[in-house]
């Protein structure tokens, strides 16, 4: 067994908190203190891109856009040949197309027809709308009141060359991909990424296929929890269902710290079996277990196993859920090489529900986001609130915040909700 690498911040001693409750933003505060990102770069593909960090910033080769350009079907004209008081007829010289440039100066009395995308032609330097001008053969009538440098994009005006187009600790999205493209890059260097070995534990729990007998059930956690690590983008190390049996769970931990950068268990870490797994990873790690002031979720264990991170999340399917996307998803961000993790957001809707609720812990009830006939939001829970009933999960579309002094919700109070899905 190697030793494990012993963090000079020590969890033991880890300020003035009570681990029998452990306020969620103090556990938050203390995990994100040993957090270090992955440092190796993968170079990739751009369209391999999607969903990976950058780990360097994108600087742009070119101006963008290239050259001063049309924002409009129109002319392009010389605003020194337009009237301040009456009417003026152009000749149109010729055209500039996207693509296809006015290979000339304009002269003084001629105008260019000129497209949405058009390369602006030299000495024209100002555009005007087709819907402006009275257009007849090969001359076009304008009135007076248009402002010099109208309708036109200047080169460069997006991005200059050199500038940073883009920064390292961004994740990748659609519209980044459509940038660095633009740019004409075509390769990118990304963080690896983050590998994250998860099992069950449980001797209740079987897997899909098997027949469960009188009082063994289904495993769901590691699905739930190989969807979550997936949709981060994390590389996944499924390592199954391991019976609690300590020989058995001390060569998992181990396997697990030794493949991966973070390993997640469920289960294991409730009353009565938290000291079978405590006294095993005191020999393995540097783990504390925390009684969180939350519900559902309270039972977490966080630390070290070697240099892996360890995060023990309940059995309770629902506690699962709340506990990674509370406690995990954000460390897994800070770690994948997200600079800066943006906190996701959260708004305050009416609350349809009356809903019951204690002062001193924080609950993230499930919750459903919807609009009424006028437009306006509201949220209500889903129902039976039980942390084992995932149904409730999948119901909802948001977690309703519920903060710790917060007591009993009446229908029409405003409630704090969280989103579960993102549009990009
Ligand atoms: P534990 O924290 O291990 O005592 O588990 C708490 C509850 O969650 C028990 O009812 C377990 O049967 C259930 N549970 C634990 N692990 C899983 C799992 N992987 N899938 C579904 N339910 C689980
Ligand atoms: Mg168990």
């Amino acid at each position: 067994m190697n030793e494990p690498v012993r963090d000079t911040r020590t969890l033991s001693c880890a300020d003035d908190y009570d681990p029998n409750s452990m306020p969620v933003t103090k556990a938050r505060e203390v995990i994100a203190r040993f957090l270090q990102p992955v440092t190796a770069i993968e170079r990739v593909n751009v369209r391999a891109a999607l969903g990976r960090v950058l780990a360097e910033d994108v600087v742009s080769p070119l101006n963008v856009p290239a050259h001063d350009n049309s924002a409009m079907d129109g002319y392009a004209v010389r605003h020194a040949d337009l009237k301040g008081d009456g009417e003026v007829t152009l000749k149109v010289a010729g055209s500039s197309f996207a693509g296809a440039p006015y290979q000339w100066a304009v002269k003084a009395g001629e105008c260019v027809r000129i497209m949405t995308g058009g390369v602006v032609p030299q000495g024209a330097d100002t555009i005007v709308m087709q819907e402006h001008v009275k257009a007849a053969a090969d001359k076009v009538a304008i009135a007076p009141g248009h402002k010099k440098g109208q309708n036109l994009r200047r080169a460069g005006e997006d991005l200059k060359v050199g500038q940073v187009a883009l920064k390292r600790g961004l994740a990748l999205r659609p519209a980044e991909i459509g940038l660095i493209s633009s740019l004409g890059i075509g390769e990118v260097g990304v963080y690896r990424k983050l590998r994250v070995a998860f099992f069950s534990t449980g001797d209740e729990l079987v897997s899909i296929g098997s027949q469960p007998k009188e009082g063994q059930i289904f495993d769901s956690n590691r699905y739930t929890i190989h969807g979550m690590l997936t949709r981060l983008g994390c590389e996944v190390i499924d390592m199954g269902v391991v019976r609690d049996d300590p020989k058995l769970l001390e060569r998992a931990f181990q396997e697990a710290a030794s493949s991966a950068d973070v390993v997640i268990t469920s289960g294991g870490v409730s009353v009565g079996e938290a000291d079978f797994v405590k006294a095993l990873l005191d020999r393995l790690g540097e783990v504390v277990f925390w009684k969180i002031a939350m519900k559902p979720g309270r039972p977490l264990a966080y630390g070290k196993i070697g240099a892996a991170h360890f995060f023990g999340l309940p059995g309770n399917p629902v506690s699962v859920m709340v506990t990674f996307y509370q406690f995990v998803r954000d460390a897994l961000l800070v770690l994948s090489g997200r600079d800066p993790v943006p906190p996701l957001p959260t708004f305050k809707v009416p609350c349809t529900s009356s809903l019951k609720k204690a002062p001193g812990r924080t609950e993230f009830q499930r919750g459903i986001l919807s609009q009424d006939a006028a437009g306006h939001w509201s949220a209500r829970v889903t129902g039976e609130q039980g942390s084992g009933i995932l149904r409730s999960m999948s119901e909802a579309n948001c977690f309703i915040i519920l903060p710790t002094e917060q007591g009993n919700v009446t229908p029409g109070t405003l409630v704090e909700v969280q989103v579960l899905e993102g549009l990009v």
